[in-house]
């Protein structure tokens, strides 16, 4: 029997940003025209997603104005579930079939994070959407885009941004002279001490020699270009 060809995998992070459109909450708009142009890779490219929350909280910020740490983390938990059902919600009315795992049980929204059933859910062209981050507070939603990449073996992390486009050689918000990378090492990265993207996620990628495309969801069909493997962006390699 003929073995069909190994699909490309990826992991695709979503911040908060992304979802609230630079507000509180989410903005349907922005979801459904992300939601169309993950709709147009799946019948080439397996997708998985792992989804921010700081359009609701983020755990550091509510912990500087008082909260415990570790409460104001779980609340961040919670509100990428949100975000993962209005992802799931648009999906499905693109015609998707679609999965959201969640890292604290909630069984009426979500499955339990079950990797191998997260697995299985991709090898069937479903899309699965991870969400409250790992469970764990003190952790940030890019890291366990890396930690779940890992897992689920996907070929590449794709970390969306809002607002750069990529890697720069110096802040491009605050130094005029910045160039945009086309490539460049973990290690280079972790040299320069790149802001645009949390440390642990780098090393843990870095470690375990996967690559992370960096891009800017500005730009027509920059996630789908990103998902089919389009050159954009900047890619981070080990
Ligand atoms: N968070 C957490 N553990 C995790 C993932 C997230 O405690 O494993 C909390 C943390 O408070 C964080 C918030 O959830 O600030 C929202 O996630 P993140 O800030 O990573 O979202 P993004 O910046 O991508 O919108």
């Amino acid at each position: 029997a003929e073995v069909p060809a190994k699909r490309r995998r990826v992991l695709l992070k979503l911040s908060g940003e992304v979802f609230g459109a630079g507000k509180l909450g989410v903005d349907p708009d922005t979801i459904r025209g992300i939601a169309q142009q993950i709709a147009s890779t799946v019948d080439r490219v397996e997708v998985a997603i792992v989804v921010g929350g700081g359009n609701f909280f983020r755990g550091a910020e509510l912990s500087a104005s008082g909260m415990d740490r570790s409460r104001a983390d779980y609340m961040g938990m919670l509100g990428t579930v949100m975000n993962c059902l209005a992802l799931q919600d648009f999906l499905e009315q693109a015609g998707v079939d679609t999965r959201v795992q969640s890292a604290i049980t909630m069984g009426q929204v979500a499955e339990a994070y079950i990797p191998r059933r997260a697995i299985r859910h991709l090898e069937k062209s479903r899309v699965v959407i991870f969400g409250a981050g790992a469970g764990l507070p003190y952790f940030s939603t890019d890291t366990v885009a890396a930690q779940r990449a890992l897992e689920v073996h996907a070929d590449v992390v794709l970390m969306a941004k809002n607002g750069v486009d990529g890697v720069y050689t110096a802040d491009p918000k605050k130094d005029p002279t910045a160039i945009k990378l086309d490539t460049l090492s973990y290690d280079e990265a972790m040299a320069r001490d790149i802001r645009v993207m949390d440390q642990t996620a780098f090393s843990l990628c870095r470690d375990n020699n996967v690559s992370m495309l960096v891009f800017g969801m500005e730009g027509e069909g920059n996630v789908a270009r990103a998902i089919l493997g389009e050159e954009l962006g900047t890619m981070v390699t080990p």
